[in-house]
C-alpha cells in the first residue's frame, strides 16, 4: 500500500504545523511519499513564504535592496529548523540563495525555493530521504510537464524509499528551473502519485473536503463525502477552488483515488474523489452533490428572424467571441435566438469589439445585453435520469421568490445551470442547499 500525502502551506506555517504533519505521517506507514508546499501564513497578517519570494525578486528588478524582505525569509526557515531541534543546514542554503539573488537569479528559481527549503526541514524531522522535483520533475521546451520522463524518472529515485519532494517546481531541457503556475505543488503531488502508482493521493490543507455550498452564504455546509473526477470539474470550473484544477488529470489518467483532508482535524475522513463509485455506496435520496457559482456574469442574447433554419450563424457568433479571445462559459438557445454566457472579466474592454464584429458579419435583428446575472450549477451524478430533480430545484427557488433569468441542462443530467439576478444570488444558493440535505 502506497499513499502519496501532499500537505499544502496553512499545514506546514510553523512549528506546530510540522508536528501535526508528523502525528498525521507516522500515524499511517503507508504515507511513504511526502510532497511539500513552502510554509503558508501562521495568522491573519502574516506573509506566506512564496509571496515573500515573489516580493524579493520584484525589489531585485527594480534596483530596490531585497535585504528587508530576505530576512524575513531566512527568519521563518531558520526558526523552524530551531523550533524542531532540526540538523538540516539550511542557512548554508540560504546563503546561496543570497549569493545567487547578487548574482542575477531567474524569477521562477528564486520562488522555487520555498518548496526547497520546506522539504529539506521536512525531510530532516522526519527521517525520509529529501529528493529534489529538479531531479525528475521535467518540462517540455512548451512548458508542459514531460510525464513519461518524469515518472521514470521518479521511479528510480524513489524506488521503496521514504521520501519527501518539494512541490512547485522542475526543470527545463536547458537545466533551469521552471515552476508550475500557483498552488502548483497540488499538481506535483499528482505526478508523484501517477508515477509511483500509488493506491490512493492524500491532499491535506486546512478544510475537511469540498463543501456542498460556499461558507460565506451557507453556515457551516457539509462536506462532500464522495464526489466524481466529472462532479468536481463541474463545480470547479464555475468557483469552488480547493485544489490547482491541473492536479486531477495525472491521478485521473491511473485511476487514482484523491482524498482531500484536514490537518487540523486528521480524523475527518474528508471529500474522497473517484471515477465512479459502486451503488451500495451511494447515499440513496440524494440527488444533489453540491452547488457552485459565482456573480459577474453577461447573457449576450442575439436574434435574427430565420436563423435558427440558416446554417453557420451560430458559428458566425461565436467566431466573433473567438477572435478577441474572450472564453464562452455557456451557451443556450431558442427559436431565431442564441445567448452566450459571459464573464465580465473576460468581456472587459474588448466587449464592444466583438458587439460590433457580430454585427457586422452577422446583421441580426437585435443584440441584448443582460448585465449583473449571476451563474450557479446545481451538480449531481445522481440526478442523471431522475424523475422530479428539476421539479424540487425550480420549486425551492420559486418559493424563495428567486427569478431565474436563464436555464441550461445538458443530456448528460450531470449539472443544471441556473442564472438569476446578482441580488439573487444567496437567497439562490441558500435555497438550493435546503433542499440537499
Ligand atoms: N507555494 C506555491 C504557491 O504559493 C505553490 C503551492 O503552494 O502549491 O503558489
Amino acid at each position: 500500500m502506497l499513499k502519496v500525502v501532499k500537505f499544502g502551506g496553512s499545514s506546514l506555517a510553523g512549528a506546530d504545523k510540522f508536528r501535526q504533519v508528523r502525528t498525521i505521517i507516522e500515524k499511517d506507514p503507508a504515507r511513504r511519499v511526502v510532497v511539500v508546499s513552502a510554509p503558508g501564513k501562521r495568522f491573519g497578517e502574516d506573509h506566506k513564504i512564496t509571496d515573500l519570494l515573489y516580493l524579493c525578486y520584484a525589489h531585485v528588478q527594480y534596483g530596490v535592496s531585497c535585504e528587508n524582505v530576505f530576512s524575513m525569509i531566512r527568519q521563518r526557515f531558520t526558526d523552524l529548523k530551531e523550533e524542531l531541534g532540526l540538523r538540516v543546514n539550511v542557512e548554508a542554503d540560504l546563503d546561496a540563495i543570497r549569493q545567487k539573488i547578487g548574482e542575477g537569479i531567474s524569477q521562477d528559481e528564486l520562488v522555487s525555493r520555498g518548496e526547497y527549503l520546506s522539504a529539506r526541514l521536512m525531510a530532516d524531522y522526519l527521517g525520509y530521504d529529501f529528493v529534489d522535483a529538479a531531479d525528475w520533475l521535467c518540462f517540455s521546451l512548451d512548458g508542459s510537464v514531460d510525464q513519461e520522463v518524469s515518472y521514470e524518472r521518479l521511479r528510480m529515485l524513489a524506488g521503496d524509499r521514504r521520501v519527501v519532494i518539494p512541490g512547485f517546481y522542475g526543470i527545463m531541457p536547458d537545466g533551469q528551473i521552471h515552476t508550475l503556475s500557483r498552488g502548483g505543488s497540488d499538481v506535483t503531488g499528482a505526478l508523484a502519485a501517477a508515477a509511483l502508482e500509488a493506491d490512493v493521493y492524500e491532499n491535506w490543507t486546512d478544510v475537511s473536503g469540498i463543501l456542498m455550498a460556499d461558507p460565506r452564504i451557507v453556515e457551516n455546509p457539509r462536506c462532500i463525502a464522495r464526489l466524481t473526477y466529472s462532479e468536481l470539474r463541474e463545480l470547479s470550473y464555475i468557483g469552488a477552488q480547493v485544489l490547482h484544477e491541473s492536479s486531477v488529470f495525472p491521478v485521473r489518467e491511473k485511476g487514482i483515488p484523491l482524498n482531500i483532508r484536514n490537518t487540523d482535524a486528521p480524523e475527518d475522513p474528508g471529500t474522497i474523489i473517484r471515477e465512479a463509485f459502486p451503488a451500495e455506496e451511494e447515499v440513496s435520496g440524494q440527488l444533489i452533490t453540491g452547488i457552485a457559482g459565482k456573480k459577474g456574469f453577461t447573457i449576450i442574447t442575439v436574434t435574427k428572424q430565420g436563423m435558427s433554419s440558416a446554417v453557420g450563424a451560430f458559428r458566425q457568433i461565436l467566431n466573433g467571441f473567438a477572435k478577441y479571445e474572450i472564453p464562452v462559459a455557456y451557451t443556450v438557445g431558442g427559436i431565431d435566438c442564441y445567448s452566450c454566457i459571459v464573464e465580465d472579466q473576460k468581456l472587459s474592454t474588448r466587449k464592444y469589439a466583438v458587439l460590433s464584429d457580430i454585427e457586422k458579419n452577422l446583421e441580426p435583428d437585435e443584440i441584448r445585453l443582460t448585465e449583473h446575472i449571476a451563474v450557479l450549477a446545481v451538480v449531481g451524478r445522481r440526478m442523471a435520469f431522475r424523475q422530479g430533480s428539476s421539479a424540487r430545484i425550480f420549486r425551492a427557488l420559486g418559493e424563495s421568490g428567486v427569478n431565474v433569468r436563464m436555464i441550461s441542462q445538458g443530456p448528460e443530467e450531470l449539472n443544471i445551470i441556473i442564472g438569476v439576478e446578482e441580488k439573487d444570488y444567496a437567497p439562490a444558493v441558500r435555497a438550493l442547499y435546503s433542499i440537499c440535505v
